[in-house]
């Protein structure tokens, strides 16, 4: 593997995430968290993806397939191409996606029946909140999410597993993770195994752990600070 230019800091790179294993078996004790039922996800953004190819190759797990989670805001025109990589998808976050999602995975349908070959397995989806009190912001506002997660659990090829969210402001973390918990328990009730939270990044984890996350979506606490070209 290449990496003349080194756009990150390769040797830090299997450290860091040690640290922050080991920060999230920490949190998991302090939050009375089953650590088992906590997934990290190494986010990539503005660095290569041959980072996660060499963060799997330094942890000596060369071996295994990485599974790989779209997590950024999706334009439908790239729903195709995403969902040829991705087995999950957590920012599911308008119904114009939901759409274009719907249609891709219907023509994968139609073409493996019409050449004898297993369908490829349903892609995973979080419905991505908005916590915000600007309705115009991306994702379902609270009030939204049970309408819009009976059309997702319509649509073809779509395995919904539960919800995601960001934190909209520094020093609300807990109120917004507190509103992405509820969302997750009214998901429940009309779907009982879309039982997923994602949430929490490198700064605000350890609040996230305490209301409920499963998926914690970490970037910079494991690839460095990012860099921008000048
Ligand atoms: C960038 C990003 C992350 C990771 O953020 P860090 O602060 O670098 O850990 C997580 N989730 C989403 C949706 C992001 O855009």
């Amino acid at each position: 593997m290449t990496n003349s230019t080194s756009e990150y800091d390769a040797s830090g790179l299997a450290e860091r995430y040690g640290s922050v294993q080991e920060q999230i078996t920490d949190a998991c004790r302090l939050a009375d968290r089953n650590r088992d039922e906590v997934t990290l996800i190494v986010v990539s953004k503005f660095h290569p993806a041959d980072l996660v190819l060499n963060l799997i190759e330094r942890l000596g797990r060369a071996d295994e397939v990485p599974t790989w989670h779209f997590i950024g805001q999706l334009q439908s025109n790239k729903a195709k191409s995403v969902l040829r990589y991705a087995s999950s998808i957590h920012s599911l976050d308008r119904l114009s996606l939901l759409e274009a999602l719907a249609k891709e995975r219907n023509k994968i349908a139609v073409l493996a029946q019409e050449n004898g070959i297993p369908i490829a397995p349903a892609t995973k989806v979080f419905i991505e909140l908005n916590l915000t009190d600007d309705p115009d912001r991306g994702g379902i506002v609270p009030s939204n999410l049970l309408s819009f997660a009976e059309l997702v659990l319509a649509a073809p090829g779509l395995d919904l597993v539960g919800v995601m969210g960001v934190a909209s402001l520094e020093g609300q973390e807990e109120r917004d993770f507190a509103a992405i918990q509820k969302a997750s328990a009214d998901l429940q009730r009309i779907a009982p195994v879309a039982n997923l939270i994602s949430a929490g990044m490198s700064n605000d984890f350890q609040t996230a752990l305490r209301f409920g996350a499963t998926h914690l979506r970490i970037g910079t606490a494991i690839t460095g600070p990012r860099q921008y070209l000048t």
